[in-house]
């Protein structure tokens, strides 16, 4: 794109609208912007990338609503993005160059903690490493975590239903909101900021929200569920012969640790050879390779011996053969063995390109899956490595692929669609989802589509027309636009 393809050219009737709002320094133009644009035509990791008419950077929720409003007038599509960390190309324009995005970044307000009631009420672009300390000063914690926590936003975190490593104990998103308050696709404002945890007047409108991606209305607010503090943690690593073993060792170390089981993730040899290769200061810690390993999360608050009823879990876990191997950390020996499951996504790219599937079953049919899905992958692609990781007590894994070794880029990604659909098909034959956490955005609205019922599409966009009748909110994404 240059400034002089009239293409590029501002709408000059939205731009003379938009700047009042927002003032100058609130809109980036393309051409005379155009350092400061790239940024928000693409998402974080640079895998999805569009063409902005206009970026807009309102500061308060009132103008969020007099922006959408200008828009909706003139016809123009809004794209809501926070920290452009979601996985799906959701917070990404299309290339017309004719949708305005519309950043958050200016949205940081803490407006309210409320330490009786265990909430806290924020604005839609506070990073969620901003929440978790703003709880932690308070003495509680907000529990939500993830690779992404030092970017993404609490809006995007609403937006796409996010989940993490402590769903397990806390559940997701939709657990851990209480209340929002949103712009809707005409420019009026929403105001359900209640910190209610029992609320039964009618339709939920909060949890209409959670996970629609942008394509309902804006996130201003939100009040979060806020839980005690739990800085009593230990953290176990464990080798496992095989994926069996750690649905087994779940139940075993449930029924002993109860609701102190924050996390219990699993990865895969392949995850685990790839993370020793290519992340700095990384180490097994076991002298010989397993098959799967897992990793296990107690926490609670005061004096609890977690150390003590972990070391009880692992016992009773060898006693039922369970687990083959394991080491009990913490302190900077817990941050390594987390270094170990965190550093997966980072050891994939050197590996080249990774097609990316975050997919659920029932946690006892996660096995049968894997083997279901491998076998079928290995008839498409000979040698096509599955770095198979994730949130095990979810019923969650991202089935990511890695081509075979010795393989050129263009050679693997030649094979990209069937080696999808083949994960696809396995995930449909054993009842799962092919989005668990991530959500839909444009990469994957077909494929979910294809699996869903008509009845189900059908409900899906007469909600979509109920409140977005224009089709201007963020269109494309989760839906295709009609
Ligand atoms: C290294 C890494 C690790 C990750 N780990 C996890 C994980 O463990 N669990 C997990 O669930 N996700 C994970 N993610 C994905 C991502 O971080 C989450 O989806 C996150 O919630 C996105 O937040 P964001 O602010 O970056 O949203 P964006 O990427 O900016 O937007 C995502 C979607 O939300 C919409 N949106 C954003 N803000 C608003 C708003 N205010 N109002 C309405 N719509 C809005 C956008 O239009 C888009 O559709 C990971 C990503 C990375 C890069």
């Amino acid at each position: 794109m240059t400034a002089a393809d009239p293409d590029d050219r501002p709408d000059a009737a939205l731009l003379a609208a938009l700047t009042p709002i927002v003032g100058g320094r609130g809109v980036l133009v393309p051409g005379a912007d155009d350092d400061r644009l790239a940024s928000y035509a693409t998402d974080w990791r640079g895998a999805y990338a569009g063409r902005p008419a206009l970026v807009v950077l309102p500061r308060t929720t009132a103008e969020v609503a007099e922006v959408v409003r200008a828009c909706a007038a003139a016809g123009v599509a809004v794209v809501p993005q926070g920290g452009g960390t979601g996985l799906c190309g959701g917070a990404v324009p299309d290339a017309s160059g004719r949708q305005v995005v519309l950043s958050t970044e200016r949205l940081r307000g803490v407006r309210e903690v409320d330490v009786a009631n265990q909430t806290v009420t924020v604005e839609a672009g506070v990073v969620l490493a901003d929440v978790q300390r703003v709880a932690r000063e308070h003495g509680l914690q907000f529990p939500l975590s993830m690779g992404s926590e030092g970017r993404c936003t609490v809006g995007g975190n609403v937006a796409t239903n996010a989940g993490g490593t402590a769903v397990l104990r806390y559940g997701g998103m939709r657990a851990l909101t209480l209340g929002l308050e949103v712009v809707l696709p005409d420019g009026r404002v929403w105001e359900g900021l209640r910190g209610l945890r029992k609320d039964n007047t009618g339709y939920d409108l909060t949890q209409l929200f959670l996970g629609s991606e942008g394509t309902l209305g804006v996130v201003t607010a939100a009040v979060l569920a806020l839980h005690p503090a739990t800085p009593r943690r230990a953290t176990a690593w464990v080798a496992l012969a095989d994926l069996a073993a750690a649905t087994a060792l779940l139940g075993t170390v449930r029924a002993v640790a109860g609701e102190r089981v924050t996390s219990f993730e699993v990865m895969s040899a392949q995850s685990l050879a790839i993370v020793l290769a290519h992340v700095p200061g990384t180490r097994d810690p076991f002298a010989t390779a397993h098959p799967w390993y897992g990793l296990v999360e107690l926490a609670d608050g005061g004096d609890a011996d977690v150390e003590g009823l972990l070391e009880q879990v692992l016992q009773e876990a060898v006693e039922h053969d369970q687990v083959v191997d394991a080491v009990v950390a913490s302190g900077p020996r817990a941050a390594a063995v987390w270094a170990l499951r965190e550093g997966i996504s980072e050891a994939q790219n050197g590996e080249g390109p990774s097609l990316k599937h975050d997919v659920s079953v029932a946690i006892s049919a996660l096995p049968a899956f894997v083997a279901h899905a491998d076998v079928a992958l290995a008839e498409v692609l000979p040698g096509v490595r599955v770095v198979s990781y994730g949130h095990v007590g979810d019923g969650n894994l991202h089935h990511n692929l890695t081509k075979p070794v010795g393989w050129t880029d263009e050679a693997f990604l030649a094979h990209a669609d069937r080696l999808t659909a083949t994960v696809y098909a396995s995930v449909a034959a054993f009842g799962g989802s092919i989005s668990a956490e991530h959500g839909l955005g444009t990469a994957k609205r077909d494929a979910a589509a294809a699996q869903k019922s008509p009845v189900e599409l059908d409900l899906q966009r007469a909600l979509k027309r109920a409140v977005d009748p224009a089709g201007l909110m963020n269109p494309g994404k989760v839906l295709a636009a009609e």
